[in-house]
């Protein structure tokens, strides 16, 4: 995109997805952005090692404690918070900026204390929950998965129970039961939110339709 054609835009949409760990988050941003590859993905930082097939810089920035330490303290992290009991996890400041002010979108996949942090920080984030339908749903997605050791599969579900108590504070809730309907809701919600006259450059367009009449 031309530098002219996002200032036309205005600011870029920005997505914060959450939900309990194994609820199909990273499936339906995936999805969302094979549809809509203009949609960028923030790639968070995290104190917690790579699964076999998570490579470093595209699925997440694995950093020791010492390194995410220093990041927070430097300011360079939008938000960041304890998830899982003893890992860190936070969302690099910079790219999310520069893409929201260059009228680029991006989403962020992170827990509820981050997508709360994310509104403060950034009050026209668009929060939504991803929720399982039913808890015997998500342990089989968490155990189907296999990326986890029993214990850090207990963890997640006790995660769980926190995530569930905070999903009165998004603005929307997807229940990933069937994934088609459910990545058509992510789509829609996007969709949506591209059409907002918050967002639209709808007074240049007014001005040249009134002009048009008077002409
Ligand atoms: P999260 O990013 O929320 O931790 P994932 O996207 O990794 O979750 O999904 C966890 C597992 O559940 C994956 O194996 C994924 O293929 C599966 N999954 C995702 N959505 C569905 C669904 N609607 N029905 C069945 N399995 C799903
Ligand atoms: P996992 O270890 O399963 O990849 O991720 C665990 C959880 O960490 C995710 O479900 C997500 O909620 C959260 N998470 C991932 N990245 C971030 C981040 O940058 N900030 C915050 N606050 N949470 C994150």
């Amino acid at each position: 995109m031309s530098t002219m054609d996002a200032r036309a835009r205005g600011r870029g949409i920005l997505l914060v997805v959450a939900g309990p760990s194994g609820v199909g988050k990273g499936t339906l941003i995936s999805a969302l952005r094979k549809r809509h590859p203009e949609i960028e993905w923030s790639i968070s930082c995290t104190t917690r090692d790579p699964r076999p097939g998570e490579i470093d810089g595209a699925d997440y920035h694995f950093v020791s404690k010492d390194q995410f330490r220093r990041m927070s303290r430097e300011g360079a992290l939008l938000e960041w918070a304890v998830v899982h009991g003893d890992d860190f996890y936070g969302t690099p400041r910079e790219p999310v900026e520069t893409a929201l002010a260059e009228g680029r979108d991006i989403v962020v996949e992170i827990d509820y204390q981050g997508a709360r942090s994310m509104r403060q920080a950034l009050p026209e984030a668009v929060l939504v929950f991803v929720a399982p339908p039913s808890v015997k749903a998500l342990r089989e997605r968490l155990d189907g998965r296999n990326t986890e050791a029993d214990d850090a599969v207990k963890r997640r579900l006790r995660s769980a129970r926190t995530e569930f108590s905070h999903m009165g504070m998004f603005e929307y809730l997807i229940v990933n039961d069937e994934l088609g309907p459910a990545i058509d809701a992510l789509e829609a919600i996007y969709l949506a939110e591209r059409q907002k006259t918050t967002r639209a450059h709808w007074t240049q367009l007014r001005a040249d339709l009134l002009k048009d009449l008077e002409a």
